[in-house]
């Protein structure tokens, strides 16, 4: 399948283990150089805009666009983005209308995307993003693709917790105030929260421990949280439960409902059940709905238990032959309305 051989050449690109691709690098410029090349074989003309983004367009009906980014976090996997684009380039072939876009540099905060809306370059008419799940959901409900309603919102900030450094010796327990210690049960707290919410995950993935010395019983520690949920309201619930005062947050980020309605019925039309669910990572599609862009994606599988960002990222063949058919067959229904 040309897919897959296109996903194995860019694999290669930046040398193993894993996709290596990170923004900006001559990796990134290579894979961008390699799929210019496709693009061109697609009967495509190619361009490249100011913020180094790559577009191949077809004759008409060029301002619908399908697409992804091509830049992977150190040591990924083989589909995050690069499917979304390599599809695209099928999907725009096949029907002869639209563009594919490749975006720079969205594993590090989206950067092509967000540099494109920020100048107020040309936006599209429509925006339709394939991507792998990269969670475990398709894969549990036995189906091999799905339709995004909403990229989730996030809230981060920090929980601070403070006792008293002390003599890690001659200190007795019950005359501690140990700041990790109350941090552990923090910990816990956060999870439970989310836990309690529908949708919801919270994660403490850092935290910093003074004066952090194996001898001395910490005197005070601060807890990073990330805290997501698929609409504002259990966002809200959720920062409220672990009592988290937000240093960053941003609403949940719905998809079009007319593009929704397209992908279900393409999807509902190959005899398959149309599933709808909520994206738990960001994506360049959120940053052009956000721009108001009417955007849409379409989730494919993830096997292995919805493994991402490592080498053991796995899609099958079969799902992404379908994934590409709903693709392509959505790109000609929106690029063939007035
Ligand atoms: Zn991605």
């Amino acid at each position: 399948m040309r897919v897959f051989d296109r996903l194995e050449q860019l694999y290669a690109i930046g040398g193993g283990p894993g996709a290596n691709r990170p923004h900006p690098s001559e990796a990134e410029d290579e894979a961008h150089a390699v799929v210019a090349g496709w693009m061109r074989e697609a009967g495509l003309e190619v361009e490249v805009d100011a913020d180094r983004n790559l577009f191949g367009a077809a004759r008409e009906r060029r301002s619908v666009w399908v697409g992804s980014h091509l830049d992977t976090v150190p040591q990924g996997g083989r589909f995050d983005g690069a499917l979304g684009v390599v599809a695209g380039i099928e999907a725009v072939e096949r029907v002869g209308r639209g563009s594919v876009v490749a975006f720079r540099g969205e594993e590090i905060g989206w950067v092509g995307s967000r540099a494109l809306v920020a100048r107020g370059g040309g936006l599209p008419r429509a925006f339709l993003e394939l991507h792998i799940e990269q969670g475990p959901l398709l894969e549990q409900a036995g189906l091999p693709l799905g339709v995004v309603t909403s990229i989730v919102g996030y809230a981060r900030g920090e929980l601070v917790f403070e006792g008293r450094a002390d003599h890690a010796g001659t200190t007795p327990m019950d005359a501690r105030e140990d700041a990790l210690v109350k941090s552990a049960e923090g910990i816990l707290r956060v999870r439970d929260a989310a836990r309690s919410i529908e949708g919801a995950v919270a994660t403490v993935g850092k935290l910093a421990i003074e004066p952090d010395a194996e001898n001395v019983i910490p005197g005070r520690v601060r807890l990073l949280v990330d805290a997501r949920a698929p609409d504002g309201d259990r966002l809200d619930a959720l920062v409220a439960a672990i009592g988290l005062e937000p240093s960053y947050r941003t609403g949940p980020i719905p998809m079009a409902e007319e593009l929704r309605l397209v992908l279900r019925q393409e999807i509902e039309r190959r005899g398959l059940a149309a599933v709808e669910l909520p994206s738990g990572a960001g994506h360049d599609a959120g940053i052009l709905a956000t721009a108001g862009v009417p955007s849409g994606m379409l989730f494919v599988r993830s096997l292995n238990g919805g493994v991402s960002h490592s080498p053991d990222e796995l899609s099958s063949e079969e799902d992404v032959a379908l994934a590409v058919e709903v693709l392509t067959a959505s790109l000609r229904r929106l690029a063939s309305a007035p």
